[in-house]
Parts: C-alpha cells; structure tokens; sequence
C-alpha cells in the first residue's frame, strides 16, 4: 500500500479513491509507454491512458466545487458561474460541463 490516511487525514470518499485508481493507472501506463514497446502494445497503452484521462476528468466533476464568484453585473452584484468552465447556467450541476456545484456558506 503506497497511501497511509493516518488519523487527521480525511477519509477519502469512494470517488476519491477510484480518481486515485485511475491516476495511478495512468501512470503505469506512461511508465510503460517510456520503455521501448511493439508498435501494437504503444497504440493499446496509449488507447488506454486516453480512457483514463476521461475516467480522471469525469470523476473530478463530481467532486461539488464552489461557484465562481469573481464577475460583478452591472449592479455590483456577483454573478456566480461554475468554477470549472465559467458558464453560468449553475444549479446543483453546471448545465454546460456537469460540473458539481457546492452551495454550502461555510468558506464562501
Ligand atoms: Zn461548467
């Protein structure tokens, strides 16, 4: 086991850890895709990090994020957008990107 989530250290949730699986995943597969492979095993490796890399990417959104809160409108008032791809079609997910929206005040 390579992690210690030693007392004081956050549990991980279950899309934590399978991130963390798909990291590591992606970087056994750049490891071997650094060694002189077949032409055959490069493409497979390599098709392979690809999916890794959306698995990686769609996971994260589910990780809530706070909303974006640096645009003002015309009236000062802030303008709140997702903090992933600044659209502002936001509710619990962002309409556009699926990103997960945290609406919690603490820290806000
Ligand atoms: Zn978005």
């Amino acid at each position: 086991m390579k992690y210690n989530l030693s007392i004081g250290v956050k549990k991980m949730t279950v899309i934590e850890r399978a991130i963390e699986s798909a990291k590591n995943r992606k970087y056994k597969l750049e490891e071997d895709l650094s060694y002189d492979i077949s032409d055959k095993h490069r493409k497979k490796a390599e098709g392979q990090k690809e999916v890794m890399q959306v698995t990686i990417d769609a996971l994260e959104k589910q990780i809530p994020k706070k909303p974006n809160l640096d645009q003002k409108d015309g009236n000062g008032n802030v303008v709140e957008r997702c903090p992933n791809c600044l659209s502002f079609g936001i509710l619990d997910y962002c309409m556009r990107c699926g990103q997960a929206i945290d609406w919690s005040e603490e820290d806000v």
